[in-house]
């Protein structure tokens, strides 16, 4: 069994601190993913829960143990890095073999685990490889095959996928939650990738600056995201920001900017003279024929599937995304509307979700 809590953890180097009393609960067989911008501390998060790091303060348990202390050796986990570090003069299942060989297991008894191994990751046909003879894919999936084949109670996974082109990184994100669903074991994953993060994750916890900003269901940090921080880091295109002070103007709430510009907010949402700012995701945007939002398009992007299209609020840019072809140019007028169960309101001040 491995569940694994984090209680109070800390990290520091030097006089600096990186991690500021993470607490973080993870079930047996979880897949949990740690999201963040860079250097919020994700992959010092990590490297703590492998042993490679020491923890400055809190206590960490694996599987109910007390694991503060406990050389990495020990802990039955396996881990799986951005760079694959394959021994370039070993065969791929040399490469495999090579944490049972190190083990003194005997070969007799890994060689059919190996076997296993490389037919569920696809590798069979290419066993006698050398690592350059392979694609990136196919490196990486040795690299997971080195780490299955230990059997490990838990994976850490630290960016896998950010090394390979963008086909292939949408093949292999497939793979591992394959890979997840038939070995059930407990998955730690590090990315900054939040579709990455949307995808794979049971859970996701978002970090920012050292602290967890929160930590929940992957739509449930898309529908209620608790802060200002987690609304702009989840969703993408990025959810669009308005800010302004709350005004009544006929008994109705709107959201008055400082260039004066009105947007009509739902009822009984925020306290009159209060500085909020409005989230509302691109494509939650509306648009209608005479609606009470006038925006001129800047720049217009189809991807296909959906056409995207941005103009400015304010300072701010401002981003509709359609799931459809939109027959629009730059400089044409749109008339827009906010449904107002698709709005999200914050405080502008301290960032704290108010709806
Ligand atoms: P990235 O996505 O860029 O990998 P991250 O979220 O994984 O970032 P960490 O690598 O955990 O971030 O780093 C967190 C902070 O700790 C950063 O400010 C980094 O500079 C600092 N840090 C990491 N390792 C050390 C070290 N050995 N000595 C001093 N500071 C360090």
């Amino acid at each position: 069994m491995a569940a694994v809590q984090l209680i109070g953890i800390f990290k520091r180097f030097g006089d600096v601190q990186v991690v500021h009393g993470v607490d973080l609960e993870i079930a047996d067989g979880e897949f949990v993913v740690l999201v963040g911008p860079s250097g919020c501390g994700k992959t010092t998060l990590m490297r703590m829960v492998a042993g490679l790091e020491e923890i400055s303060g809190g206590e960490l348990l694996i599987g109910g143990q007390h694991a503060n202390h406990l050389p990495p050796q020990k802990r039955n986990i396996a881990m799986v890095f951005q760079s694959y570090a394959l021994y370039p003069h070993l065969s791929v299942y040399e490469n495999i073999a090579f944490g049972p060989r190190l083990r003194k297991e005997p070969e007799s008894e890994f060689r059919p685990r190996i076997q296993a191994v490389a037919k569920m990751l696809d590798l069979t046909p290419y066993l006698a490889r050398l690592p350059r003879a392979l694609s990136g894919g196919q490196r990486q999936r040795v690299a997971m095959g080195r780490a299955v084949v230990r059997e490990p109670e838990l994976f850490l996974f630290d960016e896998p996928l950010s090394n390979l082109d963008a086909k292939l990184r949408v093949q292999m994100r497939t793979e591992i939650k394959a890979l997840h669903q038939r070995l059930k074991n407990t998955v730690i994953y590090v990315t900054h990738d939040q579709i990455e993060a949307m995808t794979l994750a049971d859970r996701i916890v978002v970090m920012n600056a050292g602290n967890i900003e929160q930590v929940g269901r992957p739509l449930e940090l898309y529908d209620h995201p608790a802060n200002l921080f987690v609304a702009g880091f989840i969703g993408s295109p990025a959810m669009n920001f308005i800010d302004g002070t709350v005004t009544a103007v006929e008994n109705s709430l709107v959201l008055e900017t400082d260039s004066g510009a009105a947007f009509p907010l739902p009822a009984e949402s925020a306290a009159l003279g209060q500085r909020v700012t409005l989230g509302i995701r691109p494509e939650h945007v509306e648009l209608t024929q005479h609606g009470p939002i006038a925006l001129p398009v800047d720049v217009v992007e189809p991807t296909g599937a959906e056409t995207h299209f941005y103009s400015r609020i304010g300072d701010a840019p401002f981003c509709v995304a359609v799931h459809h072809r939109l027959d629009i140019a730059p400089g044409q007028q749109v008339h827009l509307r906010f449904p107002a169960d698709r709005v999200h309101l914050f405080d502008s001040q301290s960032g704290a979700r108010i709806n």
